[in-house]
C-alpha cells in the first residue's frame, strides 16, 4: 500500500508562507496554506511561519481562530519558526504576550537585536536566516536541543512540537534539513 503524503498546513495569516512550499514538497509532504478551521482540520501537521507574532495574534483574535487552532495543536505536530516559535513558547518576554504554550520554552522577542542585526549563518552546514529573531532564554529539561548558535539553543524539539529561532525556508536549496526532519518525523 502506498502511504498518503502528509498534509502540512502553513498558517497563512501573515508572514513567510509560500516559501515553505518547495521545501515541503521536496521533503515528501503536501503543502497547504491554511486559515480556516475547516482547513486546519484537514492537516496532519502545522508550520507556524516567521513574520510578526503580534500581528498574527491580532488576526487570530479578529477571525476567532484561537480555539480551533488550540484543538488542532493539541493533537498534531507543530513547528514554529521565529514569530511562530513565539506563538507556541510557554512564556514570552520583551514584552509579555499570549501564546499557545506548547513547548517548555521561554523566548525573548527581538533578542538578537533590530533589523540591522538580522544575519545569515549556517546551522548543520545549511544556510539559514535570523530576522529580528527571538532568543531562546530558557529551555525545559524535557526538550531536546537540535542546534545551538552563539552558545544559545536555536532549534529544539519536545514531543511533537518543534521550534526554531531561524528561517530555513528562505534558502533555495530544497528541502532544508529542518523540513526533511520535520516531514520524516510525522507518523
Ligand atoms: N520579531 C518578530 C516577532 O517578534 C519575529 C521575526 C520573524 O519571525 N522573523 O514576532
Amino acid at each position: 500500500m502506498t502511504k498518503r503524503k502528509p498534509i502540512i498546513g502553513v498558517l497563512a495569516l501573515q508572514g513567510a508562507v509560500e516559501p515553505h512550499r518547495p521545501h515541503i514538497e521536496a521533503a515528501g509532504g503536501e503543502f497547504r496554506a491554511v486559515k480556516t478551521p475547516a482547513q486546519f482540520n484537514e492537516c496532519d501537521a502545522f508550520i507556524l511561519p516567521g513574520g510578526e507574532s503580534t500581528t498574527m495574534l491580532k488576526l487570530i483574535d479578529t477571525f476567532n481562530l484561537w480555539d480551533s487552532l488550540a484543538e488542532n495543536f493539541a493533537k498534531k505536530p507543530v513547528w514554529g519558526i521565529c514569530a511562530g516559535a513565539i506563538l507556541i513558547a510557554r512564556k514570552v518576554t520583551n514584552p509579555e504576550q499570549k501564546s499557545f504554550a506548547l513547548l517548555p520554552l521561554t523566548v525573548e522577542r527581538n533578542g538578537y537585536g533590530r533589523q540591522l542585526d538580522s544575519h545569515q549563518t549556517e546551522i548543520n552546514g545549511y544556510p539559514v536566516s535570523f530576522i529580528r529573531a527571538p532568543v531562546f532564554t530558557d529551555v525545559g529539561k524535557d526538550a531536546e536541543i537540535l542546534a545551538k548558535h552563539q552558545g544559545a539553543p536555536v532549534w529544539i524539539k519536545a514531543g511533537k512540537y518543534t521550534a526554531s529561532a531561524f528561517h530555513p525556508e528562505l534558502t533555495l536549496d530544497f528541502p532544508s534539513p529542518m523540513h526533511k526532519k520535520f516531514v520524516e518525523s510525522l507518523p
